[in-house]
């Protein structure tokens, strides 16, 4: 049987990437295993907000460089399972299992479905989740943005670099994002807001061709050739084993030094409760964790 890891991340967005490196730069025997590829929910933003700033791609893939000169274990596999055999971690892959010492839960979250009727039927039919993938298709069209957090108005922003008319509808009566994203909001003259508004369908047959939405008693319609809604994360937990507490949410709880209530086992980054949101966030959370896995090691 090949020696156990010392550190087993699952998950290589921005988190687990952070702590791969930290774990590899204190001397651990380190592996990244995931489920689809590197870089996580980043990888498709060209313009990140705050630091490090760039894009989410080249962040990703600097770090993957860094992680694989110091000699990390790629592991393409998604994990179903963590369990415990003896002093060792077990985490069940699509191939087969694999032991550590202890193991850093980085599976991160996703975008959440708004859940109304013609959402899921026209999914890539103009129901898109990626701006700055999807907008070149929307040149000059118009397109709905449904949130009021910082990812709807950061989408909605870059969405007005193609779209003839950008309407962002937020149920709420004020935005939840920084401010300094209201105030780009402002000197757009193609983005329309519909506050106090829900969309209730996204409306179409072959393609999307507009959303029906709620003012108080009011029904209308928008028409709109793209639909994009960023109404909150879920996190990637299925595979956690039932030990580790969850909020109501799901997403994961942890001590001060990010270990859950399995020993050995730590969460940081988005799939954990009382993550900051940003991605300074996950670079600090991927280094502390790799750093209590080295301390509870030794
Ligand atoms: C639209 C949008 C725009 C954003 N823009 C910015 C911005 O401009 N600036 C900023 O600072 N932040 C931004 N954020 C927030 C930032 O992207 C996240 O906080 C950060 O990427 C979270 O990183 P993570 O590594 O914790 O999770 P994720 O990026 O979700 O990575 C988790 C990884 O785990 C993998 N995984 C999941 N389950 C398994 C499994 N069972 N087995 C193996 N692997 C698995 C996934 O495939 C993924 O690669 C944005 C978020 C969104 C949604």
């Amino acid at each position: 049987m090949p020696e156990p890891y010392d550190v087993l991340v699952i998950g290589t967005g921005i988190t687990g990437l952070t702590a791969a490196r930290q774990a590899l730069r204190e001397g651990l025997v380190t592996a990244a295993m995931e489920s689809m590829f590197f870089g996580g929910l980043v990888t498709n933003i060209n313009d990140l907000d705050g630091e490090p700033g760039g894009s989410g791609s080249d962040v990703s893939a600097g770090l993957m460089m860094e992680i694989s000169q110091m000699g990390v274990k790629n592991i393409s596999e998604a994990a179903s399972a963590i369990t415990r055999d003896g002093d060792c971690l077990v985490v069940k892959g699509d191939a087969g299992s694999h032991r550590a010492r202890s193991v850093i839960i980085a599976s991160g979250a996703r975008l959440k479905h708004l859940g109304v009727p013609g959402e899921a039927e026209l999914e890539e039919k103009g129901v898109s989740r990626c701006a700055d993938c999807d907008g070149p298709f929307y040149q000059g069209k118009e397109v709905v943005v449904v949130g009021g957090g910082d990812s709807a108005l950061q989408e909605a922003l870059v969405l007005t670099e193609f779209a003839g008319r950008v309407h962002l509808v937020h149920r709420g009566e004020e935005f939840r994002a920084q401010q300094h994203l209201v105030d780009r909001l402002a000197g757009h003259s193609n983005i329309q807001v519909h506050m106090n508004t829900r969309v209730e369908a996204v409306l179409g047959s072959a393609a999307v061709s507009g959303v029906r939405v709620r003012a108080g008693d009011g029904v209308s319609e928008i028409a709109c050739a793209g639909f994009f809604a960023y109404v909150g994360l879920e996190p990637a937990n299925e595979f956690v084993p039932a030990e580790i507490a969850r909020d109501a949410a799901g997403f994961l709880q942890t001590d001060e030094g990010l270990q859950t209530a399995m020993p050995g086992v730590f969460a940081a980054g988005a799939v954990r409760f009382g993550y900051g949101g940003m991605l300074t966030h996950a670079i600090a959370e991927g280094e502390a964790a790799a750093k209590s896995a080295l301390a509870l090691l030794r």
